[in-house]
């Protein structure tokens, strides 16, 4: 079973993908982890990775699209695969169905992990980090005992820039724009699943089940 994941931050995609792994036995792909291992292996495509994030730009698609095409093209992924976090665009999503292609392989499901934006917003926007010791609170969902200050180290609890209400807003905004097309493409295709991931994560895991059985 071949399988990819949509879904903005906040919608808790990754420990969805997580779980899928470990009961479907898929290994668990993201970019993000596929970028480290070939930085760390040296290997050419990681060498050139790098001389992107060390400049600070964002590695561009093709080179996204190379790695991914090698990553899918190991042993491990040839009884299927979970994709987290890739394709962001609808130009990866073609490079990804060519990808595929030449493996005679195909995609079974796009999964979409839906949470409505005014959960996301109080998950992202809630949190509170301690500036001690680093331990993580939500104002709505895991208030800390004394208001403002780590139940652990009694440090103060503080807001991160990526987490204020308006940074979290525009990073929806911004995935809402790119992924629309990507939605509408597979939803094309006759592969595009959506769960509801704003309770609990059993109940997700159930309609995950009655999706892939
Ligand atoms: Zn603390």
């Amino acid at each position: 079973m071949n399988l990819i994941l949509l879904g903005p931050p906040g919608t808790g995609k990754g420990t969805v993908a997580q779980e899928i792994s470990s009961r479907y036995h898929l290994p668990h792909i993201s970019t993000g982890d596929i970028f480290r291992q070939n930085i760390k292996n040296k290997t050419a495509l990681g060498q050139e990775v790098e001389s992107y994030l060390n400049k600070g730009d964002l590695v561009p698609d093709d080179l996204t699209n190379r790695l991914v095409e090698d990553r899918l093209n190991q042993e491990d992924v040839a009884d299927g695969f979970i994709l987290d976090g890739y394709p962001r665009t609808l130009d990866q999503a073609r490079a990804l169905a060519e990808i595929l292609e030449n493996k005679k392989a195909k995609l079974d499901v796009a999964l979409n992990v839906y949470v409505p934006d005014e959960i996301i917003l109080k998950r992202l926007a809630g949190r509170r980090v301690c500036e001690s010791c680093g331990d993580t609170y939500n104002i709505y969902y895991k208030k800390p005992e004394v208001e403002g200050t780590c139940d652990t180290c009694g440090g103060k609890l503080i807001q991160r820039e990526d987490d204020s209400e308006e940074t979290v807003k525009n990073r929806l905004k911004t995935y809402e724009e790119k992924t629309a097309p990507l939605i509408s493409y597979y939803e094309q295709e006759n592969i595009l699943k959506t769960v509801d991931n704003s309770a609990s994560l059993d109940e997700t895991l159930a309609q995950v089940k009655e999706v892939l059985d």
